[in-house]
């Protein structure tokens, strides 16, 4: 099939990628100059592992292909999907539609024959019937149809995702429109992937549900692990035992800083937004969203007590920046509450991030900027693990010990164990778990 997919973010071009290694003929727009002229370049601005050799295979094979001509584009295409940008609006946390519904507009406009257009774009109830009207007001003659298409991937394993889902969620109302959709994903179809044909707004709102019970799910483990430090237990040893639990399930079970990212922050403020819009609180979930945004202060404060209560004039390593590994994405990371505070209070901020760093520079500032932990470690009064990527999992621990002023470690992503650091004569912090002391101390 031929499919023009609109943005090309880390939705639109891992989508439209996939798509075309499923054999189908992709067409990738964006209005950023500078990033269709980097992928006719063959340079890959953003970083998601395995993209790259993924994009120059198919483009290869000539079946991808980038540009900024929306209308050319639109007119090849039997489906085209909006993968634009979804953001929080300033102010009352809904969603930011505008650049949904000026690509409804712009697709409008180059329509030539009946075409079906999928929003794969985060959006809420309500937003596709939107879009329709947009079509149908630009261009009463059009011959179309709207679906909606949500997208479950994650940043840092998105091919993975898209390539193997656990399920696939479509809202369509006729069968044409199902057609399409089954046609496009027919590799996953003969896989056995569940396909799940729902009317539109379900669609839409089956997204939000599934991303806010996920960030609920995180807050909740979240909260235990504040009990647990306060009880003397272990967080991992709880997320384990109800994990088991096959009506709770293992996943997302991890205690640490706070969720962050592209997606949970925005999209459980837009829902809030959504069941306050329709008369409808949906209390757990702006609970969820205030201890959230509380928790990511307290971890700096959680800093702040290890280094004896102040970092006034005292120096902070932080390793990791982005909101998980795996990807070079900052937006509403951590590490984006955590150092300004940090610096706030006085101290002086070391930090090293394997990919964030390209996007960390926009967004922090003062912050001394290292090549790699060990460096971020030179003369520092304690480190702080903010993201658990693979190379700081097994840091030598005596090399870290004699570059730091002092042996503290705050780990929040639980990536060490206890009783190595205490092995290796570190005061360490985690999050749930009792700390290390060294001898002769008492927490
Ligand atoms: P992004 O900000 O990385 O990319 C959006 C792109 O769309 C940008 O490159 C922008 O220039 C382009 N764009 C905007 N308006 C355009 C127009 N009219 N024509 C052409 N290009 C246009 O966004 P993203 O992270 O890829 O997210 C896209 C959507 O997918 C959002 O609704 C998001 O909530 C949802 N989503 C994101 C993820 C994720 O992990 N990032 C996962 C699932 C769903």
């Amino acid at each position: 099939m031929r499919v023009a997919m609109i943005g090309t973010g880390y939705v639109g071009l891992v989508s439209g990628t996939c798509f075309s290694e499923f054999g189908h003929t992709v067409v990738c727009v964006d209005k950023n100059p500078d990033r269709i002229g980097a992928l006719q370049r063959g340079e890959i601005p953003i970083f998601e592992p395995g993209l790259d050799d993924l994009v120059m295979r198919n483009v290869k094979a000539g079946r991808l292909s980038f540009t900024q001509d929306i209308k050319a584009a639109v007119q090849g295409a039997e489906a085209v999907f909006i993968a634009v940008g979804t953001p929080s609006r300033r102010g009352d946390g809904e969603a930011d539609l505008s650049y949904v519904y000026a690509a409804a507009k712009e697709i409008a406009e180059a329509m030539s024959h009946f075409t079906l257009v999928v929003t794969k774009s985060t959006v809420p109830v309500g937003t596709g019937r939107e879009v329709e009207r947009i079509i149908r007001q630009t261009r009463p003659d059009a011959d179309f149809e709207v679906a909606s298409n949500p997208e479950f991937l994650r940043e840092g394993a998105a091919i993975e995702d898209f390539m193997r889902p656990d399920r696939v969620v479509c809202g369509a109302e006729s069968d044409r429109a199902r057609e399409i959709l089954r046609n496009l994903y027919r590799p996953l179809y003969l896989n056995e992937t569940p396909i799940l044909f729902t009317a539109l707004e379900t669609a839409e709102l089956i997204k939000y549900a599934a991303n806010a019970f996920l960030a609920m799910k995180i807050t909740f483990i979240n909260e235990i692990a504040d009990l647990c430090e306060k009880v003397n237990v272990n967080v991992q040893d709880v997320s384990r035992g109800i994990g088991l639990d096959g009506r709770i399930g293992s996943k997302f079970l991890h205690a640490g800083p706070g969720y962050g990212g592209s997606c949970f922050p925005k999209d459980t403020q837009a829902l809030v937004a959504t069941g306050r819009k329709f008369s409808s609180p949906l209390q757990i979930i702006e609970t969820v969203v205030a201890i959230n945004d509380t928790r990511k202060r307290r971890m700096a404060e959680k800093i702040i007590a290890a280094c004896g209560g102040s970092v006034k004039g005292k120096t902070v390593a932080v390793l990791g920046l982005t909101f998980k590994p795996g990807t070079d994405d900052m937006r509403d990371s951590p590490s984006l509450d955590i150092i300004p505070a940090l610096q706030k209070a006085g101290a002086v901020v070391r930090a090293y991030d394997p990919e964030g760093m390209h996007e960390a520079k926009k967004l922090l500032n003062d912050v001394v900027w290292c090549q790699d932990g060990y460096e971020a470690a030179e003369g520092a009064d304690v480190l702080a693990i903010l993201t658990e990527w693979n190379q700081f999992r097994a840091m030598d621990l005596a090399r870290l010990k004699e570059l730091l002023k002092q042996p503290v470690m705050v780990d929040l992503r639980n990536i060490y164990k206890p009783a190595e650091m205490e092995q290796a004569g570190f005061t360490y912090y985690s999050v749930g778990r009792p700390p290390v002391m060294p001898a002769g101390v008492s927490a």
